[in-house]
């Protein structure tokens, strides 16, 4: 009988005949791996074919070369330069001629690589007294194992787990696996292209021929790829087809009037996201759309237009921050867009209309203010509230709440939408606006959005002056730099100082700001008005720093990175980020955008005479492009997708061979063939091996809700 996955994965590996429980207890540690799926998803990290290894007789000085050869001896001593390190040296011979072989500090290799060892050396070829070596190689040992092509492990030194243990127990495994079931539809391989998945799981681990691991990765891609993209579809599908949303009215002349009322035209990416949000509020389903959109972009008035939407239909909108200083920044801000506006209201005394109301429902209101505004709230007076994220978690009662915007916070997951699934009790659920200025790319989005849909801001209003971005390497590029603070501050602008990142401690980072307020004031920006910006003073400094430098009282804030997100002074132009290797691209970005916001143009200075390969990679992005979306491509390639992966919750884990930057291909055929499925004929149900399949890596509570309607 064909084996389907979710059995192996109830088959230990203990069950295993030439695997005791030690290994397997040392395999879970090291790997994670504990069942016969776990093993059988453990894939090679590259092979050896043994027909395509260079000779070492044709080995040329000063290249990368991979050998496959034999130990035939091996030495160890110490060496006399101080301090006294070990040196291993071995020689190695393939038949066609003999190479040394050196490792420094590697005690344990003289055991390792015994005489008689056959194992690839892959280094860069150097010299030594004349003779060829290779220093400090990277060595795959491979055992005895036999045949042309040799899977290559992920092996751990430490439990002593080798890839040919590896490999012996993946080849048990397979051939006690027997045939795998396969519920990937027909057409699907068809249209792909694809192998069965018994032939899969054989040409990852044992293929004969190179050729035949790629076949097989492709296959096993898919199928990581499909398992995810179907989850998230039929996630979203479900949530569609069970929870009673509020089928709102098309935009009309209060959205019209609130247009009309901006000092300035919109872009053709902010008219394309309100129709597009625009169609989702008049379905009778909950919206979950995320608004990504550049630092900059424009995506606040994007969306107070779908806050209007509820509005004009007599609801309220709900406006969430991450923080109270963005809270009260936002109120300003959509109090001033939205000023001398009015509402239709049959009972209102002015022509059937009253002045549209914005309250902002923060820490700083005081106790009575506070009661006034949640009984207001509560009777529909209100129309607008903006506030942090206890507007949904707390006891705030709306009359008729329609829709939610959340503001630069993705972590809007599947518990706070129960949250407002809840709030709503008996009543409609509102609808959703995510917005997010950290930009991923669009197959990353996919994967790690895939349950919500994903509207992209990508044009900047116009007339933006462009940021000038540079390193500051040097310490005369350093007093370049304030020099250029100053010159700006006499023409009237205004500049940030961000201060070194510390990481898991606030207090270091706050002390650390101190100190660098201090030497500026007393030194390189004496004269100027400094103020100091940092986690560690209270909500009413906090406040007033802030309240002082958007009025123009001070030059220069001298801030940690509490200022990262959404601080909005356009008068702001300079922007000094202190050894700015140690933050991370977004991060960077993200800082960035704090000045380029007004009509005149900005700079960027990063300080840091680090020289390391990340640092060059990351500053040198920086100052090439000022495109959020080209540097999170950079990004990604940088730092790989676990970054991205882990700020969403589970199932992303599953990804052990797919990779969301070489595999965006697979990516998106993943999402179309889970499309097809979730909304074809008897929906992912149908395919009872797929439910399966998918129910490998969801939790119990994931299956209840998703698998078993
Ligand atoms: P973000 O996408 O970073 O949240 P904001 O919505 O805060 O961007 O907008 C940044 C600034 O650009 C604000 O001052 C806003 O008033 C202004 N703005 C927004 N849209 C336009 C536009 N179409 N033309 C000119 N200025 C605009
Ligand atoms: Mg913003």
């Amino acid at each position: 009988m064909a084996r389907k996955l979710s059995q192996l994965d109830r088959i230990p590996i203990s069950e295993l005949r030439r695997l005791g429980v030690e290994r397997a207890a040392a395999l879970d540690e090291q790997f994670g791996i504990r069942t016969v799926f776990d093993l059988l998803t453990h894939y090679p990290r590259r092979y050896i074919d043994r027909t395509h290894q260079a000779h070492i007789r044709e080995l040329k000085m000063g290249e990368e070369a991979m050998v496959l050869a034999r130990v035939e001896r091996v030495a160890s001593r110490r060496t006399r330069g101080r301090p006294p390190k070990t040196l291993v040296v071995a020689t190695i011979s393939d038949g066609t001629g003999r190479l040394q072989v050196s490792f420094f500090n590697q005690p344990w290799r003289a055991k390792q690589l015994h005489t008689g060892t056959e194992a690839v050396f892959f280094g860069k070829l150097d010299q030594y007294k004349g003779q060829k070596q290779l220093t400090n190689p990277v060595v795959d040992l491979i055992g005895n194992q036999t045949g042309r092509v040799i899977p290559v492990y992920p092996q751990s030194d430490k439990a002593r787990i080798h890839s040919w243990d590896l490999a012996r127990w993946i080849e048990e495994a397979l051939e006690r696996a027997g045939d795998f079931a396969d519920p990937v539809p027909e057409w699907v391989l068809d249209r792909f292209d694809l192998i069965d998945r018994t032939a899969a799981f054989r040409g990852i681990h044992l293929p004969s021929v190179p050729e035949e691991h790629r076949a097989a990765r492709n296959r096993l891609v898919l199928d990581e790829l499909l398992r995810v993209q179907l989850a998230l579809v039929e996630r979203k599908r479900h949530i569609e087809r069970t929870t009673r949303g509020i089928a709102h009215g098309r935009p009309g002349a209060l959205v019209e009037r609130f247009w009309k009322h901006l000092p300035f035209e919109r872009t053709l990416d902010q008219r394309r996201a309100v129709d597009e949000i625009a169609d989702d509020l008049a379905k009778p389903y909950p919206m979950h759309r995320l608004l990504q959109g550049d630092v900059g972009s424009g995506k606040t008035v994007v969306a107070v237009a779908a806050l209007l939407v509820a509005v004009e239909g007599g609801r309220q909108g709900a406006f969430m921050a991450p923080t109270e200083v963005l809270a009260e920044q936002h109120a300003a801000g959509i109090t001033a867009l939205v000023d001398g506006m009015t509402v239709g209201d049959a009972g209102a005394t002015l022509f059937g209309e009253r002045p549209l109301r914005v309250e902002l429902l923060a820490n700083r209101v005081g106790a009575a203010d506070r009661r006034r505004i949640l009984a207001e709230l509560a009777d529909g007076q209100v129309d607008l509230v903006i506030g942090t994220h206890a507007l949904i978690q707390s006891d705030v009662e709306f009359a008729s709440l329609g829709v939610v915007v959340i503001d630069e916070q993705h972590r809007f997951g599947v518990e706070q939408r129960a949250a407002l699934r809840d709030k709503s009790g008996d009543e409609a659920v509102p609808d959703v606006l995510v917005m997010t200025a950290t930009p991923i790319p669009r197959t990353a989005a996919m994967t790690v959005y895939g349950d919500l849909d994903v509207t992209v801001i990508k044009s900047r209003p116009a007339g933006r002056q462009p940021i000038t971005t540079s390193w500051a390497k040097t310490e005369d590029d350093e007093a370049d730099v304030w020099d250029a603070v100053r010159r700006e501050v006499e023409s009237g602008r205004q500049a940030y100082v961000v201060c070194p990142l510390i990481e898991e401690s606030e207090k270091l980072e706050a002390r650390s700001a101190e100190d660098t307020y201090a030497r500026l004031e007393a030194d390189e920006l004496k004269g100027l008005r400094l103020g100091l910006l940092h986690g560690r003073l209270s909500a009413a400094d906090k406040d007033a720093t802030m309240h002082h430098f958007r009025e123009g009282r001070l030059d220069v804030l001298v801030a940690t990175t509490v200022i990262e997100v959404g601080v909005d002074v356009p008068n702001a132009t300079v922007m000094v980020i202190l050894d700015a290797d140690r933050f991370g691209i977004a991060q960077l970005h993200q800082l960035r955008g704090r000045v380029g916001r007004g009509s005149e143009r900005s700079w960027c200075y990063l300080v840091s005479q680090s020289d390391t390969p990340e640092a060059e990679a990351r500053l040198g992005a920086l100052v090439a492009s000022t495109d959020g979306f080209e540097l999170a491509e950079v990004d990604l390639e940088l730092r790989g997708e676990g970054t991205i992966m882990g700020e969403r919750q589970k199932g992303r884990s599953d990804l052990k061979l797919a990779s969301l930057r070489r595999d965006r291909m697979w990516v998106e055929r993943a999402r179309e063939v889970a499309l097809e499925i979730v909304d074809g004929e008897g929906g992912l149900a149908a395919h009872p091996g797929l439910v399966d399949d998918v129910g490998l890596f969801l939790d119990e509570d994931e299956k209840d809700f998703l698998l078993k309607d």
